[in-house]
């Protein structure tokens, strides 16, 4: 067993700390949430250091990185400016799909733009009716001669209205079971038909979300993602690598909650001495140290497993329940450790627990994350 990552591996993280220290300094990043507006610049800056192309093939402008290194970008991106680790975490997805299963016309037409700094290509699979029952939608896709034409609804579409694409996922009602009557494809965001209504909501200021309206939407069917009906096997063939790009950078935005807290705590004099006197206060460091420890190793190990394709089915939901509970108590702690001014919309723990609850949500909630390993464990028990 080797805790120590590679001279590359530190290098990268170095330089990268030192980029978005530069680029997306605190109150810049602060600013934008403010404005409700996606960090445009740092992405650029992102992108134009190399970041943006860290698993992509070299043809399309990349580098090959492992899920491990991958892991670090997300982690690192998380404890300096989260929402940038947000948005690379939702890319990563997307992403990997069309490389996976996108013919070779949408690999060109797409990764090129991701690499140089294009928003993420959204994630079009929640509708009204169908949340944690995502195999519920019932958005349609209909051949009309070399067309394809598109009518439903998409709920919750992150990135939706500022991605040049949508991954959208559809059903063909006449086939009975919901798994195998999915199919993937590529909507272009402009297509005459989609609409967009943002959606107000409690953290995420910069990484906007949107209903979407697709009324008779119309796109070459050369737009299929893989094969059809087989878009449920393909989107779940990467929602792992999404849950635990998620995780990483729930663990970094947690680390940073933890350093304000820490520091205050050796500086905040109450009664005559630092409040990091106190045996309470120590005690609720500590709770935080484990957990932010916890996290670390619980992340590590899965990225680790994931590079050795060993099946992670089981650990990742386990990884994704721990991490948002636990990250979102880090920062729980960390605002009530820095008392008045942890609420204040001056400091940056407010904006990191409002950030870190969606979590417990997004990318498949606590439940779900229970629903999925529950079984495993009870059938690796029966073995
Ligand atoms: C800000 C935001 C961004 C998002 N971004 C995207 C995106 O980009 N693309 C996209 O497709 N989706 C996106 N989502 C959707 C997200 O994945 C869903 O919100 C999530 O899967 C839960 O679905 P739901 O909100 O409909 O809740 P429901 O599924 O209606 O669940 C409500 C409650 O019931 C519980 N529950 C449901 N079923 C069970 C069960 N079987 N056992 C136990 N408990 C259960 C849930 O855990 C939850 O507590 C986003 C959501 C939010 C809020």
């Amino acid at each position: 067993m080797d805790f120590h990552w590679s001279e590359e591996q530190e290098l990268l993280v170095r330089s990268l700390t030192e980029l978005l220290e530069r680029e997306a300094p605190e109150s810049r990043m602060a600013e934008l949430d403010e404005k409700h507006e996606f960090p445009y610049g740092p992405w650029k800056a992102l992108a134009d250091n190399g970041i943006l192309g860290l698993g992509v093939p070299e043809e399309y402008g990349g580098t090959p990185a492992d899920i491990q290194t991958m892991t670090l970008v997300c982690e690192t991106l998380g404890r300096e400016a989260f929402s940038l680790g947000i948005i690379y975490s939702l890319g990563m997805i997307t992403i990997r799909d069309i490389l996976q299963f996108g013919s070779p016309e949408i690999r060109e037409k797409v990764l090129g733009g991701l690499v140089r700094g294009d928003p993420p290509v959204a994630l079009g699979i929640t509708e009204p009716q169908a949340g944690s029952d995502s195999a519920a939608l019932r958005t349609t896709a209909t051949y009309d001669g070399e067309d394809v034409v598109f009518n439903g609804q998409k709920m919750y579409c992150t990135l939706g209205e500022i991605s040049k694409h949508i991954l959208l996922m559809t059903r063909d009602q006449a086939i009975d079971n919901p798994y195998r009557g999915i199919s993937m494809w590529l909507l272009p965001t402009d297509t005459p038909g989609v609409r967009f209504n943002q959606l107000s909501k409690v953290g995420w200021w910069c990484v906007p979300s949107y209903e979407v309206f697709i009324e008779d939407a119309r796109v070459p069917r050369s737009s299929l993602i893989g094969e059809e009906n087989f878009g449920w096997p393909q989107l779940m063939a990467n929602f792992e690598i999404e849950r635990l790009a998620l995780c990483a950078a729930s663990l970094g935005a947690a680390e940073a909650a933890y350093a304000d807290a820490s520091m205050y705590a050796n500086q905040r004099v109450q009664f005559g001495q630092p409040i990091g006197s106190f045996q309470a206060v120590q005690h609720k460091i500590t709770d935080m140290a484990v957990k932010i420890e916890n996290m670390r190793g619980f992340i590590y190990k899965t990225a680790w497993m994931m590079d050795q394709n060993m099946s992670v089915r089981t650990e990742h939901a386990m990884c994704k329940l721990y991490v948002a509970q636990a990250s979102y108590e880090v920062i729980d702690d960390a605002m009530q450790l820095l008392g008045g001014l942890g609420y204040m919309m001056a400091h940056r723990v407010q904006r990191l627990w409002r950030d870190i609850r969606l979590m417990r949500i997004g990318g498949g909630t606590d439940e779900i994350m229970y629903n999925i390993a529950g079984p495993q464990l009870l059938k690796q028990a029966r073995r």
